[in-house]
């Protein structure tokens, strides 16, 4: 069994309680704002102090300084380990944890296409004839999609009903389980499932074969403020949304016909487009573009314009774009239309030419990404903040190893041209820049090595009450089948009770803080986070762990968003810091400026800067000692000299 299976037992159990649920069988509650309080069990509390987050599915007292998630609610108030605390859970919602080990069922892949082509067809019946189609298919209309679209998405409706679609399948011989591994039903309270998609609009999303594998529902006008204007199914063992790409069965002849495709964020953008003649156009299904969908569409094209909503997605992104642009070799072109229109309003209010003559103009991954970060100075006059901007350019650019530069040929031809484009660009010549993206590799290097020494150590000096995630090669129902005593595959150790090597929020400085709280706070920082951040600058055993955790998780592909990593931890304590971490975050929100990148970015600055001193002394004291020949003091010279002027932004721009 697989570590991943372990933590999607977690992940099920995890979404099936709620934590209101849970503890108000415990305690009365009393609603506050947008969550709840209630007399903390765990000191003398008459204030009450103990809060719940229904939003995060958190609980906090601050007075005792703990806190955590269902998980460790139950692992307190029990005062039981982790296995015993999911077990528990389990059987509250009806789960029954052994199911995953007969697996035959759900491998049975052809049952899933049935089953997931069969319901599709029962939503788009209920959108073309049925009663309770009528406003949806009002709704359709209004937003000015064709009959002929709607058959050829094979758009659909979704009813009011808790039961709707489960009701259907059974009087089928489809069961309820079935859906449920399909992404189309849920499990709530005791385990009684029922359909995830009510009263929406439904957006089948189909493979490349043309099979539905999953679906996203859109609400309808008039629908309560508090609901998710889109749902889709969750990861599936039909669906991965990273691999996936809404509309490409359609515009997969148009894409190969017009040499490349048109990467939209919506499927209603996508449908209208093709109502208006532009058939190559695709969509993300609610993921950022990524290197998966690239290589998906590289068999058919090898030019991508991808198309965003409004400035602010494209400025906030324009890292990863980069990235893409450099290391998949596809002409990567970003195009952001005029007053914050998205594709649909566009091609409503002008016309598909229009969008077409917009496409043709749009500008490459780079020159976009330059004029976000030179936007409002001159970078051949302000020269300082040139600097800074190329080098978060070449920061990017640097993550093109060098092995796979000398290996392929096209890669290198097109790294020497975006080189030349940088050298015009801040007036430095190319062999100059050539040395920054040397040194910044150098560092990144470094920090690896460092990583990787961290890693090492780390598992040596680790006692089992560190061990933070379950153990690899065992699944849950082993774990929950040993005993107690000091086994490998023990985690009673993880009981608040235990007091070695306990993680304390206190323990940690505020640059370790400021990291954590970007890091629970935007789950997509957290790759850039682990690789940015000099993990020899962590102070204590609390930061540390929490770095390692993060770093574990990442290795496994495991997802990193604050929930799931929550109840990926099974340590009492480091769920608890997690959670304060993620309390403080939330309040910093609220008055901090930055955005997250450059909140990460002054971080690591504030680090480098550091680093920087370090190294000089270190030079500065080789320089000192007297048995050292004078080519190698020449050398020393010569390159603390060179990273001053690099510093200050004084860069020869005459060398040859
Ligand atoms: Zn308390």
């Amino acid at each position: 069994m697989s570590f991943a299976i372990d933590n999607e037992v977690k992940d099920r159990v995890r979404l099936s309680v709620n934590i209101v649920d849970l503890i108000s069988s415990y305690t009365e509650l009393r609603r506050q704002g947008r969550g709840f309080v209630a007399a903390c069990p765990f000191h003398d509390d008459r204030r009450p102090s103990l809060q719940i987050n229904p939003e995060r599915q958190t609980w906090k007292c601050w007075v005792c300084d703990i806190g955590g998630d269902v998980f460790s609610w139950v692992m307190k108030r029990e005062n039981v380990g982790f296995p015993e605390a999911l077990r528990m859970l389990a059987d509250r919602v009806g789960i029954v944890l052994e199911e995953d080990k007969g697996k035959g069922n759900r491998d049975d892949k052809k049952r899933l296409y049935d089953a997931m082509a069969w319901a599709v067809q029962e939503f788009q019946q209920c959108l073309l004839h049925a009663p309770e189609g009528a406003a949806a298919r009002q709704y359709l209309q209004d937003r000015g999609l064709s009959d002929e679209s709607i058959r050829k998405f094979q758009l659909g409706f979704a009813p009011e009903s808790w039961s709707w679609l489960i009701d259907r399948a059974s009087s089928k011989g489809i069961g309820a389980d079935l859906l449920e591994y399909v992404g189309l039903a849920a499990r709530g309270e005791r385990g009684s499932r029922y359909d995830r998609f009510r009263n929406r609009a439904i957006f089948p999303i189909r493979d490349v074969q043309s099979r539905p594998i999953a679906v996203g529902g859109r609400v309808l006008p008039g629908a309560s403020a508090d609901v998710a204007k889109y749902v889709n199914c969750s990861e599936t063992r039909l669906y991965h949304k990273s691999h996936q790409l809404y509309g490409l069965d359609l515009a997969r002849d148009s894409i190969v016909k017009a040499k490349q495709a048109i990467v939209m964020e919506g499927y209603t953008d996508v449908i209208m487009s093709v109502q208006h003649g532009i058939g190559n156009a695709v969509a993300c299904c609610g993921t950022a573009l990524g290197e998966h969908q690239i290589k998906l569409l590289r068999r058919y094209c090898d030019s991508v314009v991808l198309l965003l909503d409004g400035d602010e997605a494209g400025q906030r992104r324009t890292r990863e774009i980069l990235e893409l642009f450099v290391t998949e070799q596809m002409d990567l072109r970003i195009l952001t239309l005029p007053d914050g229109m998205d594709p649909c309003d566009f091609l409503l209010k002008r016309s598909g030419g229009e969008l077409q003559e917009l496409v043709k103009g749009a500008v490459d991954a780079l020159e976009h990404k330059l004029r976000v970060v030179c936007q409002g100075f001159d970078p051949l006059l302000d020269t300082h903040r040139a600097n800074t901007a190329l080098e978060d350019v070449l920061e990017t650019m640097s993550r093109v190893s060098k092995d796979s530069l000398l290996s392929n040929e096209a890669l290198r031809l097109r790294h020497d041209q975006l080189i030349a484009r940088l050298g015009r660009q801040f007036g430095i010549e190319p062999s100059e820049i050539r040395m920054r993206m040397e040194s910044i590799r150098r560092s990144a290097a470094e920090r690896a090595k460092q990583r990787q020494e961290f890693r090492q150590n780390f598992a040596k000096t680790s006692t089992p009450n560190e061990r933070i995630i379950g153990e690899r090669g065992a699944s849950v129902s082993e774990q929950l089948a040993a005993p107690n005593s000091g086994k490998a595959i023990d985690s009673s150790g993880s009981r608040f009770e235990n007091e070695a090597a306990v993680c304390r929020y206190s323990e940690m400085n505020a640059i370790e803080c400021e990291l954590f709280e970007v890091m629970v706070l935007y789950a997509d920082l957290v790759p850039m986070a682990i690789e940015r951040f000099p993990v020899a600058n962590l102070s204590c055993h609390t930061a540390k762990t929490i770095f390692q955790t993060y770093l574990d998780l990442e290795l496994a592909g495991h997802t990193l968003d604050f929930e799931s990593v929550l109840s990926a931890v099974e340590d009492a304590g480091v769920k608890s810091v997690l959670v304060s971490v993620e309390s403080k975050a939330a309040e910093k929100l609220s008055y901090s400026k930055l955005s997250p990148e450059e909140r990460l970015h002054s971080l690591c600055e504030r680090l480098s800067g550091q680093e920087d001193r370090a190294h000089r002394r270190q030079q500065i004291s080789m320089l000192e000692n007297k048995h050292i020949d004078d080519n190698t003091a020449i050398d020393l010279l010569a390159q603390i000299v060179q990273q001053a002027r690099l510093k200050h932004g004084l860069v020869e721009t005459d060398t040859p």
